[in-house]
């Protein structure tokens, strides 16, 4: 795998990370409530995670990139989440987050939403990851664990992960409900880090649920474009929206300021247990909708197989 950069990211006190969220969503939300708590059993339902928690060495690592799949798709582009682990020096790390299926191991482009453990040296991987693609029959979507279609812990294009020895521990609890502003739940939180810290740059990682409400979701098709996509509204007129039901169990990645390694600000997707699934937009009923989430900053950044050419094409 190519190149790895990595730097230290600003770790403020879980408690000020409150204030900050808590001022962000309030010019957002009717209802907002932020505190400090013992994260709950992540194994149990309707998350079913394989760790129990979010805590113990916590890193972001954001992977390749959206230059590798528009205007044109690098199918060579390939990565493990294995050896991810191994670049940010946690073996047998939980990883969440969001990015892209590797066509060579499933033979289709798609949605990869991440909750896996890599191996170590003494256990195999536990890989949960969910893959939402188009349904070919009625281009409806196709949520599907991927163990049940591959056994390999592979990944492509580009992802953005959040990893940790997947501890209990303490974590910030975030409960809006009834949306009054115009961002969505993860840009809120996001954009009042970057006021309250500047350009010291504050990395989340974590998992929310949307309760009650519908949410715009997309999928990539399982074809890359035949035709290069060199505007967002190319990337949007081929990607698939869809407004999708709750309850959304939501993988969430965020930076609030990028220290000059060409990120991904934020990337959200989102699995269920009904079959739905997909990159995260926003909520589409502002009246009714209700968050509940669980977050926690990472200590460093790595920037894995950054891409050499950029653009600011499709980072929705
Ligand atoms: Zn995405």
């Amino acid at each position: 795998m190519a190149e790895t950069e990595s730097c230290a990211l600003h770790v403020p006190p879980l408690e000020d990370i409150c204030e900050s969220f808590k001022r962000g969503l309030e010019k957002n939300y009717a209802e907002v409530h932020v505190t400090v708590v013992d994260c709950p059993d992540l194994t149990q339902k309707p998350y079913c995670f394989p760790v129990k928690g979010l805590c113990g060495k916590s890193r972001i690592a954001d992977v390749g990139g959206v230059p590798y799949l528009v205007p044109s798709a690098r199918l060579d582009k390939v990565y493990n989440i294995n050896t991810v682990a191994k670049k940010i020096n946690l073996p047998g790390a939980y990883i969440l987050g969001a990015g892209a299926t590797s066509h060579k191991s499933l033979g289709m482009n798609a949605e990869m939403i991440f909750s896996v453990q890599a191996e170590s040296a003494t256990t195999p991987s536990v890989n949960d990851n969910y893959v939402a693609s188009v349904n070919p029959a009625d281009s409806s979507c196709l949520l599907e664990k991927y163990r049940d279609k591959n056994s390999d812990d592979e990944f492509g294009l580009l992802s953005n992960l959040y990893a940790s020895e997947g501890k209990p521990g303490k974590v910030i609890e975030v409960k809006v409900k009834r949306r009054t502003g115009q961002d969505n739940f993860v840009s809120c939180m996001r954009k009042s880090l970057k006021e309250h810290y500047g350009d010291n740059a504050v990395g989340i990682g974590g998992t929310f649920i949307i309760q009650e409400g519908k949410a715009k979701l997309h999928v990539m098709p399982r074809e890359f474009s035949v035709c290069p996509l060199n505007t967002d509204d190319d990337v949007n007129r081929w990607l698939k929206f869809y407004e999708m039901k709750a309850p959304l169990i939501c993988q969430s990645v965020f930076v609030s300021h990028d220290p000059g390694f060409d990120l991904r600000l934020e990337h959200t997707h989102c699995f269920s247990h009904h079959g739905e699934g997909g990159h995260y937009h926003t909520d589409t009923t502002p009246d009714t909708v209700q968050y509940l989430g669980y977050f926690h900053p990472a200590e460093f950044l790595y920037r894995i197989d950054r891409p050499s050419v950029t653009h600011l094409v499709g980072r929705d």
